[in-house]
């Protein structure tokens, strides 16, 4: 069994330092997240090497619209989420009990198969990557060694440690962004303390360099009013010169309209990188209106790009398309 690394101790026990619920645990208990439990004086991680899921395919998949964009990733997911809210609902969230269900790959086989594969990068999706922090970690090292992009699907629940371990060997975040009121992240996620979230994706881009992109998943009668919109709208232009893609999706088939009325709210706003569920708008230039990505068929192709700005008129436009190579707001 794995022992987490992230643990410190004090007079009141053990605390789990992973993500932000900062578990203190009795001899036995498991942590909210339901994979790691104190056993004597550590903390053992139970899904550590554990897949839920692998595949192949356009990094687009995961949300992504300026970051390597029309890339092949290889993609893989764990087990966990440190959403209370999420474990009855999300398939990812609890490892199985049936041993035959629990397949596990070394993060050795992962970056190989990436390489033999001739993917651009590996991509932690599925479940909450955090909660394999000590496997991700010890992977996205060895990708780093070897030339790859790395990329996660997350909601940022992550704890300061764990992200200044992880961020260094991470180039790109994905973050869900569930609103911005104690009501949206109470419902949506089980959590009342969400502002860190926000404060830990300013440390990644402004600290470590980390290329961000967002998604709100819209559920209707939760996180759809004007007012929250307009407060996230405000954060993406206060804290990133309003050049964070935003991807505005509907939760379920239910939210669809909800979810187009807010894009447009969002789009109404003066943010230039506002997306819907499906890759297919051309990205332009908010200056000069240029296309700098073309979609054709779901095929993204970077067209008119140097270094991410616009050919046309030098404006930045956000595109994370080299591995050595960062964008403005990452300087
Ligand atoms: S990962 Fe988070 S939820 Fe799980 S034990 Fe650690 S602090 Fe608690």
């Amino acid at each position: 069994m794995h022992e987490t690394t992230l643990v410190s101790r004090s007079a009141q026990g053990l605390r789990c330092e992973v993500c932000q619920w900062r578990c203190l645990l009795a001899d036995g208990e498991w942590g909210r997240c339901g994979v790691r439990q104190r056993q004597d004086q550590t903390i053992t991680v139970h899904n550590h090497g554990l897949v839920s899921a692998a595949t192949i395919g356009p990094v687009e998949d995961y949300g992504f619209r300026h970051f390597f964009p029309g890339a092949s990733v290889f993609a893989i997911g764990g087990w966990g989420t440190s959403f209370p809210a999420h474990h009855d609902a999300a398939y990812h969230a609890q490892v199985p009990t049936d041993p035959a269900k629990q397949r596990s790959i070394d993060p050795e086989r992962v970056v190989g198969f990436s390489q033999e594969r001739m993917t651009r990068g590996i991509v932690w999706a599925y479940n909450e990557p955090t909660m394999n922090f000590e496997h991700v970690l010890e992977t996205a090292r060895l990708a780093r060694s070897t030339s790859r992009m790395t990329g996660m699907v997350t909601n940022g629940y992550w704890s300061k440690a764990a992200l200044d371990q992880l961020a260094p060997y991470i180039d790109g975040l994905m973050l869900t962004v569930y609103g911005l009121s104690d009501a949206s992240y109470q419902a949506l996620t089980g959590v009342e303390q969400w502002q860190g979230i926000f404060a830990g994706a300013e440390h990644a881009v402004k600290r470590w360099g980390c290329h961000l992109e967002i998604t709100t998943p819209i559920v209707t009668g939760v996180n759809d009013s004007s007012a929250e919109i307009e407060g996230i709208a405000r954060w993406i232009k206060r804290k990133f010169n309003g050049l964070i893609p935003w991807r505005i999706i509907p939760s379920r088939d239910a939210d669809t309209n909800a979810a187009t009325s807010v894009r447009k709210v969002a789009q109404g706003l003066g943010l230039p990188f506002v997306y819907g569920a499906q890759p297919t708008e051309t990205t332009r230039c908010p200056k000069c209106e240029w296309a700098v990505i073309e979609r054709f068929d779901g095929q993204p192709r970077v067209v008119g790009v140097s270094e991410s700005q616009c050919e046309n008129c030098g404006s930045e436009v956000y595109i994370r398309s080299s591995l050595f190579k960062r964008n403005k707001l990452n300087d």
